[in-house]
């Protein structure tokens, strides 16, 4: 670890007790998208904007434009396959993502 790194860090001193998140509602200010193994690849052609896979997705990561399927927000997206295995038509693929 370099020591830029380590400088950003709190201390355990500094954290809430408990680790505990004391402002609510302050998921989408942590982007989660780096933790990803894999990541849902779509095909736009075999998708029939069912949009379970945004009723499953617990990330709220996919994002609906005007009643479809939109995209994925990758920023917060994790790369669970849940979306994929939801899918009725199949439509969403994994794939093993780049680093
Ligand atoms: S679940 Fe499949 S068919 Fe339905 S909106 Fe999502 S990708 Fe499209
Ligand atoms: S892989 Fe998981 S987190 Fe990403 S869009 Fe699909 S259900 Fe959501």
């Amino acid at each position: 670890m370099s020591n830029k790194i380590a400088e950003k860090k709190k201390g355990w001193r500094e954290l809430p007790i408990g680790g505990m998140i004391l402002e609510a509602g302050n998921s989408a200010e942590y982007n989660t998208g780096a933790w990803r193994t894999f990541l849902p690849h779509i095909n736009r052609k075999e998708c029939k904007n069912c949009l379970l896979c945004w009723i499953y997705c617990p990330d709220s990561a996919i994002i609906v434009k005007e009643g479809k399927f939109g995209h994925f927000d990758m920023k917060h997206c994790k790369g669970c396959g849940i979306c994929a295995h939801e899918c009725p038509v199949k439509a969403i693929a994994m794939v093993e993502a780049k680093k």
